[in-house]
């Protein structure tokens, strides 16, 4: 269950708590005092009680010579000794105050006067201590609770006719004597008090204390009540009724009707500032929100506009680049025959070359290289146009690398013994048949070599290796290295180097003719196939392009 005002609540459990410690410890510290006042008080009226009975008794003692005289100046004892006068006041006093007094003695002569547990106790103490001048202490007496109050006796002149010496001599009285002497214990005033008087009281008392604390407690709870419920509480309850409001969106909510002039009213006032803030605020912020948007909506349709401006364009330049590859691809085509032809009959004419001059057999010579050198740049412009025109496809034929190897020497030994380089091929014995486009291979191999024969100067050393790669978790590759110790590749320029038209921009290579094709070209190729190319060189040292190819190419 939740208390509809919890706070006050809690506040009046609180204080009703504080009320009662503190009241009850009060009540404790009261009972504490009365205790002490009564024990106090009862120890001196048992003081007063037994001082006015040994006063009695001195006085008796002192005047017996009197009390004994007859009329004619003889002795006659009169049985008013102070042990019978205090017996006899005793008995009288005792009769009608509740209060009880008598004289006794360790040994005594009146059974009358003999001593209970408590007052043989108290006299050993007394008898055992002479500064010992009283002695008080609580027992119980026929059930009742009372308080028990000692004073010694002592000996004295006044004594010694009744209980001095010769021992056993009988005294006027009739009793032996017991031969005490001056200064010694002779017993004690013993006085009881019941406490039924003070016990009562002291209930009484408690009783009033407590109605005192419950009524405190309910009056603390109240004014607890009332205090909060309109210092706090309603102050509370309207700010909580605004903070809702403006959370429902009225920002123009304001607190106008805190009565107080403390803590809350100054929380009020800072309630209406931030409201009306917070409304300045929102106005605000609502006028940029529709500037802004109106603002967005129309940059908005311009990048609409762009958009589709650019689109159109887009589609403007793929058709034209489609058309582009496509003309190059034609053209490459059409160019390929007639260069065809060229080649042979150059070839046809090297051949019977006895008949011409050696300038005119020079002459041939170069007429069937650059025919070469132009039949291959135009090949390689052909397939990137057909590549790139989404015209190339992949013919899938068994083919073995160390028969396209030995198809390709005979169009390149001339060139290796005309630049008098080592060639050196290595073909791992495990390598089975792949699976690729046959003229596709053959293409990268060309570009490859006759990159690594270009860039390699006279009596360099081209090493082509190719090996099996059949890890367990892969497809088998197939992995081919064509070394050269040529010019190399700076690391900067190795990074675009696959890319088309891209050449190294050094003094060395621009010696070298070429189109920037060969490689990208070798990269589309390979990646056709499913496999990859890369690089490692190093400047003067020469380079290492390595490419692996799936032994079942993708697509096949
Ligand atoms: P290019 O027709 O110019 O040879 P490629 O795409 O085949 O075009 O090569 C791009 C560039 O990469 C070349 O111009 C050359 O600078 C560099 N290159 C390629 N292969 C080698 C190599 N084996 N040694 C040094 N540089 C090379």
């Amino acid at each position: 269950m939740r208390f509809k005002n919890s706070l006050t609540i809690k506040f009046m459990i609180g204080i009703a708590i504080i009320t009662i410690v503190l009241m009850t410890v009060n009540l404790l510290w009261n009972i504490r005092q009365y205790n002490f006042q009564a024990e106090l008080e009862m120890k001196e009226k048992a003081e007063v009680i037994a001082q006015q009975l040994i006063a009695t008794r001195s006085f008796i003692a002192r005047k017996q010579d009197l009390i004994n005289a007859n009329y004619d100046g003889g002795y006659d004892f009169k049985h008013l000794n102070p042990a019978a006068v205090g017996k006899g006041i005793g008995e009288i006093f005792n009769g009608y105050s509740g209060y009880k007094f008598k004289q006794t003695r360790p040994i005594v002569r009146d059974p009358y006067n003999a001593p209970d547990n408590f007052e043989i106790e108290a006299m050993k103490q007394l008898a055992a201590d002479k500064n010992l001048k009283e002695l008080w202490g609580y027992d119980e007496i026929d059930g009742n609770r009372v308080f028990r109050y000692l004073v010694p006796l002592y000996y004295d002149e006044s004594c010694l006719s009744c209980h001095g010496k010769p021992v056993g001599l009988n005294d006027i009285s009739g009793y032996a004597k017991e031969g005490f002497s001056s200064g010694e214990f002779a017993g004690s005033i013993s006085v009881v008090f019941p406490m039924a008087r003070f016990e009562a009281a002291q209930r009484t008392n408690i009783s009033s204390q407590i109605v005192f604390i419950l009524f405190m407690v309910f009056v603390s709870i109240g004014l607890t009540y009332l205090m909060m419920e309109h210092i706090i509480i309603m102050p509370i309850r309207e700010l909580t009724g605004k903070v809702a409001e403006l959370g429902r969106g009225n920002l123009s909510a304001q607190l106008t009707e805190i009565q107080t002039y403390d803590e809350m009213r100054s929380l009020a006032e800072e309630f209406n500032t931030m409201a009306s803030k917070l409304n300045e605020l929102y106005n605000g912020l609502e006028e940029k929100v529709t500037e802004r948007t109106a603002l967005l909506s129309e940059a908005n349709q311009r990048l609409l506009e762009q958009g589709s401006k650019l689109q159109a364009m887009n589609a403007k330049l793929t058709e034209t680049d489609r058309l582009k590859s496509e003309f190059l691809a034609v053209m490459s085509h059409e160019l390929r025959t007639p260069l065809t032809a060229i080649i042979a009959f150059a070839e046809i004419l090297l051949a019977e070359g006895e008949t011409l001059s050696s300038l005119q057999q020079e002459y041939l010579q170069d007429i069937f290289e650059s025919g070469h050198q132009l039949l291959s740049q135009i090949n390689d412009i052909l397939n990137m146009s057909k590549i790139e025109a989404g015209l190339a496809k992949i013919n899938c034929n068994q083919i073995d690398i160390k028969e396209v190897l030995n198809h390709l020497m005979h169009s390149i030994s001339p060139l290796v013994s005309k630049n008098r380089l080592t060639f050196i091929v290595d073909i791992s014995a495990d390598i089975p048949n792949i699976v690729a486009d046959r003229e596709k291979v053959i293409h990268i191999f060309r570009n490859l070599i006759s990159n690594a024969i270009k860039f390699t100067s006279n009596g360099g050393e081209i090493t082509i290796s190719a090996a099996l790669v059949n890890d367990q978790e892969k497809v088998p590759e197939v992995v081919v290295k064509i070394q050269d110790t040529g010019i190399g590749i700076n690391q900067e320029d190795q990074k675009y180097i696959f890319d088309k038209f891209r050449q190294v921009d050094s003094a060395e290579s621009r010696e070298y003719p070429g189109s920037g094709l060969g490689l990208a070209l070798a990269r589309n190729l390979v990646e056709m196939h499913g496999g990859r190319i890369w690089v490692e060189s190093e400047v003067g040292r020469g380079s290492t392009f390595t490419f692996v190819l799936p032994v079942i190419a993708k697509g096949c």
